[in-house]
């Protein structure tokens, strides 16, 4: 199945991030050369019970992991960055990122003891270098972190333009604006493909500057009588700086609570991306110390995620320091769709210990680090591409992507809009659908990989919904009769009050089906038996389970 070099095409595989928010990966190969551009991972819905994270399914790099030139992750965001460790389990090519993002992989490549397995390249934004056959340049484009880059991409095929996350922010908190002159400059060349970001693709007008943040929290710190508590992404390094800002400014402490908080900070402050007073910042034991009013503390869990801090702060159950009240308690991000409901169940146990809680909703704590429709109108001018795919974002929002791009005159036939694992060729100037590989998702669990299925989580999504029902069979030395009355345990399944009458219907349907000419079947044959008899009986499918024993 390899591609033989004889054939001249330039082939876009996408593992992760089209057809979905998050776990952001892509390949391009042309010949026998593979350019992988992010590595990201994506946060379980709340019904996927018990997954810890999703990373792409990259089964297609696997009989190919020594055609692999280079990694390029485009910034630090855990959806572009999350997968590397087990990436480079596979593939063991060099990587290439921006100062920030290489001191935030190798955070990550440290916690996964992957640092001594990983070659690490820094390339500035501006810089080009060559993998391979790619020529890769990397322009400067702003974002909700600082160092991110687009890339162009250019390959025997023609040029592509890779927006990785953008927006057109003109007055980002780090003054360094997208790098329009660079687009511009593209569009000289000539751009064969334009792939860029969806997230915001429903969004109208532009995205507001990250500056309007800088107003919403003076209201914030200027309003707040006790704590400030301010939680976001481990990752957003310019909303750290902004908080840093105002409590400079009202002579508050900060202080970092949580390790992957704590260890980004570090790393950025080190690296010059965040630009602190060393006595604004001190450590956590010490900040609880101070009179609530001259204290800032910045954690994460902006998602409803019960194991983050702010989750445990809301449940009480945090190990270091509890909700006050009289704290002013800021989420400054947007709920990643799917995570509403838990979000907001998080706010209301808060409020209920007595916090202000200031969100989106509410205030402007937080803005979009996408680019909104008007900006990706302006991408798709700058860059004048012959060939469009949209990507990051679930299929609507490519659809809507497609459709601004139609709007600037892009024709329908030189657009593809393709999900996870449709390959798309270019040759000789032309577009064309290729075939299709794996693109679904891997679940890690813990500290397994990939061992937890699909059907792992349906049944513990059927056990957390009907619960389960455990009968213990005593039989007969040498026949099927019952020596004792069938023993039946439920849990999640059915309220005490009415277990006596199902429970002793059940037993009696044991009884009757209890059939000794079937040996080898009988544990089978019994469970599917009770499951339909309490479903008929209750609608509710808990999971079944039979076990013998001989006396
Ligand atoms: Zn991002
Ligand atoms: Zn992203």
């Amino acid at each position: 199945m390899k591609k033989n070099t004889s054939d001249k095409k330039l082939r876009i595989v996408p593992l992760g991030g089209l057809g979905e928010v998050g776990k952001n990966m892509m390949a391009y190969e042309y010949g026998d050369n593979i350019l992988i551009v992010d590595t990201g991972l994506m946060f379980p819905e709340n019904d996927m019970l018990g997954i810890d994270y999703i990373i792409p399914d990259f089964t297609y790099l696997s009989d190919r992991a020594n055609l692999v030139r280079g990694i390029v992750i485009t910034h630090g965001h855990e959806d572009h960055t999350g997968a590397i460790n087990h990436v480079l389990e596979l593939v063991n090519a060099p990587i290439y990122a921006t100062p920030l993002t290489r001191g935030l992989l190798e955070v990550k490549l440290t916690r996964g003891s992957m640092l001594n397995k990983a070659t690490l390249h820094t390339v500035e934004a501006g810089e080009t270098v060559q993998i391979g056959p790619f020529q890769v340049e990397f322009f400067h484009v702003c974002h909700s972190i600082p160092d991110g880059v687009g890339l162009g991409i250019t390959t025997p095929a023609g040029l592509v333009v890779h927006s990785g996350d953008y927006k057109f922010d003109h007055t980002p908190v780090d003054n360094w604006p997208t790098d329009y002159a660079k687009l511009a400059e593209f569009s000289d060349r000539g751009v064969l493909a334009l792939l860029a970001d969806s997230t915001n693709s429903y969004r109208s007008g532009w995205t507001p500057s990250e500056r309007v943040i800088d107003a919403a929290l003076d209201d914030v710190f200027r309003a707040a009588s006790g704590r400030i508590i301010v939680a976001s992404f481990a990752s957003l390094i310019s909303r750290m700086q902004q908080v840093g800002t105002a409590a400079f400014n009202y002579h508050r402490k900060l202080a970092f609570a949580g390790t992957s908080m704590l260890e980004n900070a570090k790393i950025a402050r080190k690296l010059g991306y965040l630009d602190l007073p060393e006595e604004l910042v001190i450590p956590i034991e010490q900040a609880l110390k101070l009179p609530p009013k001259e204290v800032v503390l910045m954690c994460t869990g902006t998602q409803g995620e019960p194991t983050s801090i702010m989750g445990r702060l809301s449940t009480g159950t945090n190990r270091q320091f509890d909700i006050l009240p009289g704290d002013t308690v800021v989420l400054s991000s947007h709920p990643i769709p799917g995570n509403e409901e838990s979000v907001y169940r998080t706010i209301n146990r808060l409020f209920r210990k007595g916090a202000e809680v200031i969100y989106e909703a509410i205030a402007p704590v937080h803005v979009s680090g996408h680019a909104s429709m008007e900006e990706m109108k302006l991408l798709m001018h700058l860059v004048k591409p012959k060939y469009f795919i949209p990507i990051h974002g679930e299929l609507h929002q490519l659809h809507q992507h497609a459709k601004i791009a139609r709007e600037v005159g892009i024709p329908q036939e030189n657009i593809a809009v393709i999900e996870n694992g449709q390959v798309v060729e270019f040759q000789d100037g032309g577009m064309k659908l290729g075939e299709r590989v794996p693109g679904g998702y891997v679940f890690v669990d813990g500290a397994g990989v990939g061992d937890i299925g699909p059907s792992v989580v349906r049944e513990r999504e059927a056990l957390a919904r009907d619960g389960f029902v455990l009968v213990n069979l005593t039989l007969d030395q040498h026949s099927c009769n019952l020596r004792e009355d069938p023993e039946i345990i439920t849990r999640g399944f059915i309220y005490a009050r009415n277990e006596d009458d199902l429970l002793g219907a059940t037993r009696n349907l044991i009884k009757s089906v209890l059939d000794c000419s079937k040996n080898g079947e009988l544990q089978g044959d019994l469970e599917q038996a009770i499951k339909s008899f309490l479903y008929n009986k209750t609608k509710r499918r808990p999971m079944v389970f039979v076990t013998m024993s001989r006396s």
